[in-house]
């Protein structure tokens, strides 16, 4: 069961072929006996999963039920969840239990998913590998010695083990794309506005998006359409209707004008991953698409950019982790101050405390025009490039990280090494605009990314085009050793 999409467990459900039940137990057994080698699962909620697969069949067998009805899935460890820890990876929030849902939880509750639990991720989702969290790294199943990716890891890598057919995730500057890219998986970060955070731990306000993870284009749909909904407790939510995502996935990509940026080829990329994406492009070009060289010339610029406007945002977010409300406070504190000092101190990992002193420094009187204001001109400029190359093109196509997953340690003392794992992925973020990654190849036997950006709210058209590399490609079907059996 657990090779199969959601596509097909929703059909095997509905068939009675199995209950929701019989899946729901299937999972929890394999997060019990695989989940130890990867630890991509840091909360098991087997109890409620079970009680809530109970109902699903009950609505399956009336015959009324809605679309994932009694699919399980896993929610990232930032999305809270009334009742279940959401530690967002972090010792700050090993405590905390919320009192309500995140919009997207309360989504596919509705919908009748069944929540399996949560899954590991970088401390506040600041990362591009896994080693920041709390709970200790996630291992990518493909390779245990290397990364999964991060700050979604744990989604990625529960979803390549086929530890649950799909999970949610989120992505501040590549956090959905470049695990999904790591682990041989699809992800797709919709466009800002497209899916509420409301009760999603934030981390950047300007850049978060939640978005679902799963092996096919065709899955993604299926979550993408449950996950995405206006809500009016995120006031940066779009009002706009939530098209049916799996109605357009047969359409031909015939006359489709793909854009290939330069700058996305240039040195410092693998060349492992540079044929293996070259060759996907080939393969769309031989389904009728129109292969167009673009460039975007402020894109060496997104890492420096996105690189002080995040931290700076994460400083003012986190400042709520004092001590005095909720998450973690130190013991005896002296006074009011060394509760706050020895709080935040002892409750955030190195990588967070960094990026608050960072987003402090750029944002202090003398600073502030120097480093954020000039950051945010910076960011015009990439949008820019963005709306221009939209003019000519439908899509734009390219690798989604310049390497391969790596071994753990490689890059953890270097930030600046790690801070360049997110090159072709924070532009998007920066400019709010959609972006996926389906995988295309292996380099080093390990797995490729193809990184997909689209125009504003144009989701469909991208899973439209993976969809359909799916189709003429069997990628996606490719499974990390001792997984599939
Ligand atoms: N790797 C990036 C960072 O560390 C992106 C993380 C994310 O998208 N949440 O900030």
């Amino acid at each position: 069961m657990h090779n199969l999409t959601i596509a097909e467990l929703i059909k095997g459900l509905q068939s009675k072929e199995f209950s929701s039940v019989e899946l729901t137990q299937h999972f929890l057994n394999r997060i019990g006996s695989l989940n130890p080698a990867y630890n991509a699962v840091i909360t098991v909620t087997a109890e409620q999963a079970l009680k809530a697969a109970a109902e699903a069949d009950i609505r399956l067998a009336a015959g009324n039920a809605p679309a994932l009805c009694g699919v399980p899935i896993l929610h990232k460890d930032i999305f809270c969840t009334n009742g279940v820890r959401t530690s967002c990876g972090s010792k700050m929030l090993d405590n905390f239990i919320p009192p309500y849902n995140a919009t997207v939880v309360e989504n596919f509750e509705q919908a009748g998913a069944v929540v399996l639990g949560k899954t590991n991720m970088d401390e506040f989702a600041m990362g591009s590998s896994n080693e920041t969290s709390f709970y200790g790294p996630v291992k990518n199943p493909w390779a245990t010695d290397c990364v999964p990716g991060g700050s979604s890891g744990g989604s990625a890598a529960a979803v390549a083990a086929r530890l649950a057919p799909g999970a949610t995730a989120t992505d501040t500057g590549g956090s959905i794309r470049q695990p999904a890219a790591l682990c041989g998986i699809s992800g797709i970060k919709p466009t800002y506005g497209r899916v509420s955070r409301w009760g999603m731990v934030a981390f950047a306000s300007s850049l978060d998006q939640g978005g679902p993870m799963a092996r096919t284009a065709e899955d993604c749909a299926l979550l993408l359409n449950c996950m995405a909904s206006y809500d009016d407790k995120d006031s940066t939510c779009i009002d706009r209707e939530v098209p049916d995502y799996t109605a357009t996935l047969d359409g031909s990509v015939k006359g489709l004008r793909i854009g290939v940026p330069k700058e996305y080829f240039s040195e410092g990329l693998d060349a492992g991953i540079e044929e293996a994406v070259r060759a996907a492009l080939a393969n769309l070009e031989a389904q009728g698409a129109e292969l167009v060289e673009i460039s975007l010339p402020n894109s060496g610029l997104s890492v420096p950019a996105y690189y002080v406007i995040a931290p700076a945002e994460a400083s003012a977010n986190l400042s709520r982790f004092d001590g005095s409300r909720y998450g973690y406070r130190c013991e005896d504190p002296k006074d009011l101050l060394d509760m706050y000092s020895r709080s935040r101190s002892e409750g955030f990992g190195k990588e967070v405390q960094r990026r608050i002193l960072i987003g402090t420094y750029c944002l202090s009187a003398g600073y502030y025009d120097a480093y954020y204001g000039k950051a945010q001109q910076v960011r015009k400029l990439i949008q820019q490039d963005f709306d221009r190359a939209f003019e000519s093109v439908d899509l734009i196509m390219g690798p989604t990280c310049p390497s391969p997953a790596f071994k753990f340690g490689a890059k953890s003392d270097d930030p600046v090494a790690m801070y360049l794992e997110d090159i072709y992925t924070v532009a998007t973020n920066l400019a709010g605009l959609p972006g996926m990654s389906i995988p295309c190849g292996m380099a080093d036997n390990k797995p490729v990314g193809l990184q997909i950006i689209g125009n504003y709210f144009d989701e469909a058209r991208m899973l439209n085009v993976a969809h359909q590399y799916q189709q003429a490609t069997d990628w996606h079907d490719l499974a990390p050793e001792g997984v599939a059996s």
